[in-house]
């Protein structure tokens, strides 16, 4: 018997898992995945908590139920991986052995690692985030209380997943104080450490030129270095007063990846970016956001990744070598307020352009322009989400 190890059951370890419990033989093969929540979370439902546009209750379900039948569910935290001896010890003191590893214990807020922010007396006060469900529980409050002032949407340090949400959640804040009549009263802020609006220069042009409509101020380059009382401040001494700052924190891998001595500064694991085999060791992957590769850090990433990785690992536990070759492909639908989206597709090659995307039954979608029909896309992919995406049923593009 043969034992594969999937570490986090969020978007890329549940499709994994269910994935391959049908390609890989009962009888050869065990196949289980530790998680440390019972929860499992839908995080891009996390940019609508805020604005009321979906209640609590619709952002997440039992971890459990979500699982395929066949594959054992372990509850615990991963402490460390020792992949000389091939074992994971959980923080309880649990070990954990494996033939193949798979990390997809993706990457989280961390609002400790900018002095201030944390420690700084303002977090939950002034100081919000909505990059974890308690934030955006909070921000909701916070947001139905804001009638006036200096509101900073604040991006920490790239790589962040779904680099799109700070960008949605500035124009539907644009849109809800609008809805409100308060959009007079308020001062619209974009704090980024890019130059522009996005990474890609076309979207970035794009979405800058909604910013600019929208009379959303944007800070380019502004890399923080800490917070002080209510005002960013980044390395070369630029401040940024605020009333309410809604920062995305730096975005790390989890800690045990760097106390197993298998991440770079980031706790991302470093793989190859066609196959996700870690560079470092022949039987361990990393997918999903703890991964390295140089593509935007999402469930549509995971999903893409997914597919291609399980065909590849069947032919590599059979010594084979791997045939599937990932292309960085991503897309994104971005909320643009007044009930319309944008859709970005793009790859390691490609950057987004406009056209079309098909879409078995909801699409095709219009690419790098606003329509209705793409803010129902993106609503409509929560269902898509708990019932095609992770059960593992989900087409990728052209199948
Ligand atoms: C606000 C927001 C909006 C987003 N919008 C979009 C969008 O519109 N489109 C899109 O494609 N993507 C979007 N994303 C990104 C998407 O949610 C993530 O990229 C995706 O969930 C990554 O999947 P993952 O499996 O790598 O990580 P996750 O889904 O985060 O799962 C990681 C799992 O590992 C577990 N874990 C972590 N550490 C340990 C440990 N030590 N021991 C045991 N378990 C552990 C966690 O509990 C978690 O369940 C959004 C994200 C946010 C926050």
């Amino acid at each position: 018997m043969r034992r594969l190890l999937v570490l986090g059951a969020g978007t890329a370890g549940t499709m994994v898992v269910n994935k391959l419990r049908r390609s890989l033989a009962r009888a050869d093969w065990d196949i289980t995945v530790v998680e440390a929540g019972d929860r499992h979370f839908y995080q891009p439902g996390f940019l609508f908590l805020p604005f009321r546009a979906y209640a609590p209750k619709q952002v997440s379900k039992p971890t459990r139920g979500l699982i395929a039948e066949g594959v054992e569910l372990v509850h615990g935290e991963v402490d460390r991986v020792d992949p000389a001896a091939n074992r994971v010890l959980l923080a309880d003191g649990r070990t954990l052995p494996y033939d193949y590893l798979v990390i997809a214990t993706g990457v989280t807020p961390r609002p400790d690692q900018t002095p201030g922010l944390l420690d700084g007396g303002q977090w939950r006060k002034t100081i919000f985030d909505f990059y974890t469900y308690d934030g955006a529980v909070a921000l909701e409050r916070a947001l139905r209380h804001f009638d006036g002032g200096r509101l900073v949407v604040h991006v920490t340090d790239m790589p962040i997943k779904c680099p799109v949400a700070p960008l949605e959640f500035a124009f539907l804040a644009d849109d809800f104080f609008r809805g409100r009549g308060l959009r007079d009263r308020i001062e619209l802020v974009y704090a980024t450490p890019l130059p522009g609006a996005f990474t890609k220069p076309i979207a970035a042009a794009r979405l800058g030129s909604m910013l600019d409509d929208r009379k959303i101020l944007v800070e380019p380059d502004f890399l923080v270095e800490r917070v002080d009382g209510t005002s960013l401040v980044s390395y070369d001494e630029r401040e940024i007063p605020f009333d309410l700052l809604v920062t995305v924190p730096l975005n790390m891998g989890a800690d045990f990846v760097a106390r197993s001595g298998l991440g770079n500064e980031l706790n991302l694991v470093p793989v190859d970016r066609h196959t996700m085999l870690a560079k470092a060791h022949d039987n361990i992957f990393a997918l999903g956001d703890a991964n390295d590769i140089p593509t935007s850090k999402a469930g549509s990433v995971a999903h893409f990744a997914v597919d291609v990785f399980a065909g590849n690992f069947v032919e590599h536990a059979a010594g084979r070598p791997m045939t599937g070759s990932f292309d960085g492909h991503a897309n994104c639908f971005v909320e643009s307020g007044h009930g319309r989206a944008l859709l970005i597709d793009f790859n390691y090659d490609t950057q987004p352009l406009p056209g079309r995307y098909p879409v078995p039954v909801a699409g095709p979608f219009r690419l790098l322009g606003e329509s209705a029909v793409n803010h129902w896309g993106k609503l409509a992919f929560r269902w898509m989400y708990w019932h095609l995406l992770l059960p593992g049923h989900m087409p990728s593009k052209g199948k």
